[in-house]
């Protein structure tokens, strides 16, 4: 791969999907700001947060988007998908009907993107095992079945959160160095 001249940026969007209060906004903003928002309403219309990170000495600025409630209304509109080159496709380890969705945004992220779009499958509010529905095996497993990376998080105490973003750039980098050989 050719280096990158100096100052080069890469710019990244990648999107946050599943079902509501799965912690979708929670792990945005652990990510972007290091926040966590107990009451955190989720507000009409799509939004995104930016965050730069460094992949082997480069500059890669992650604009991660978040639906903001439009998943409650099944209307997840196209634009939303539109250039995306990454995923984060967001269960609770808590409530098993957010696992047996994952399916259905795994079809709905196909049906927009195609097949090289960088996939992790997130299990989050991992602080909650005394009252986990998905053990960490399913969770692997569906993640093996369906060719997607797999993460358990928390973004109440930030366990994995940062990870989970890192290694979705990180496999988009690597793609796109691939590309470039
Ligand atoms: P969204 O609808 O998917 O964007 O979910 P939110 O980020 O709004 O979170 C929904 C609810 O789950 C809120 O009450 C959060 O405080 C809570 N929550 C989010 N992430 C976690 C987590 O990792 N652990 C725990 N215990 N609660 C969480
Ligand atoms: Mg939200």
């Amino acid at each position: 791969m050719e280096e990158a001249g100096e100052g080069e940026e890469y710019l990244f969007k990648i999107v946050v999907i599943g079902d509501s209060a799965v912690g979708k906004s929670n792990l945005l903003s652990r990510f972007a700001r290091d926040e966590f928002d107990q009451n955190s309403k989720a507000t009409i219309g799509v939004e995104f947060q930016t965050q730069v990170v460094q992949v082997d000495g480069k500059e890669v600025k992650a604009q991660v988007w978040d639906t903001a409630g439009q998943e409650r209304f099944r209307a997840v509109t196209s634009a939303y998908y539109r250039g995306a080159v990454g995923a984060l496709l967001v269960y609770d380890i808590t409530r098993r009907p957010t696992f047996d969705s994952i399916k259905r945004w795994l079809d709905e992220l196909n049906t927009h993107c195609d097949t090289t779009v960088a996939r992790m499958l997130v299990g989050n509010k991992c602080d909650l095992e005394d009252i986990r529905d998905v053990s960490v095996e399913e969770g692997k497993n569906l993640a093996e079945e369906e060719g997607l990376f797999f993460i358990e998080t928390s973004a109440l105490d930030a366990t994995n959160v940062n990870t989970a973003f890192e290694n979705v750039i990180r496999a988009i980098y690597n793609n796109i160095s691939r590309k470039v050989l």
